[in-house]
């Protein structure tokens, strides 16, 4: 049986995802390295990686230090606008509303994201930015890419945190 190109497609699609979220992963590894909550982004223009970064909210006690934020910044910086049309934004943890928001003013055309956020994504979990249909720019987003690796390196990392409390001590 032969492929249908719609099927060869997606294939391609997935594969290429899964090779930017890979790398995606090693640099929130670099954050959990350093004692940042693991979150990492990596930003593609025309097939090229043009920016990478890591949660640096702890380094810089900064509250906007997100990945996304950080990957859009250098992103902007290296392209010499603020115009990131046609990127894609790739990121482990489904990003924030601040991050979403910022995505949108970038005009990022899509965000791939690992794990779900029950408690600040704005991409579906607790709201639908991207959904918001009175905003003039549409976002696609793709949810869940090696969603599982993603999670566990966020879970061990709060799972050292816990473990680090002198309330654990004596167990
Ligand atoms: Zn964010």
């Amino acid at each position: 049986m032969v492929a249908s190109q719609a099927e060869i497609m997606k294939h391609a699609i997935s594969e290429e995802y899964l090779i930017f979220m890979r790398l995606a992963l090693d640099e929130a590894r670099l954050a959990a390295a350093a004692g940042e909550v693991p979150v990492g982004a990596i930003l593609i223009a025309e097939g090229a990686i043009i920016a990478r970064a890591h949660n640096q909210r702890e380094a810089l006690q900064d509250p906007t230090a997100h990945a996304e934020l950080i990957a859009i910044r250098q992103a902007a910086s290296h392209l010499g606008s603020w115009r990131l049309t046609g990127s894609a934004l790739y990121v482990t943890m489904e990003p924030c509303a601040m991050c979403v928001g910022a995505a949108i003013l970038a005009r990022v055309e899509r965000i791939v994201f690992g794990a779900w956020d029950a408690k600040a994504g704005a991409c579906g979990s607790i709201m639908n930015i991207p959904e918001e249909r009175r905003l003039n720019h549409r976002l696609e987003i793709v949810g869940g890419v090696l969603e599982e690796e993603s999670r566990e390196l966020l879970q061990g990392f709060f799972q050292g945190l816990r473990e680090k409390l002198p309330l654990n001590a004596n167990r």
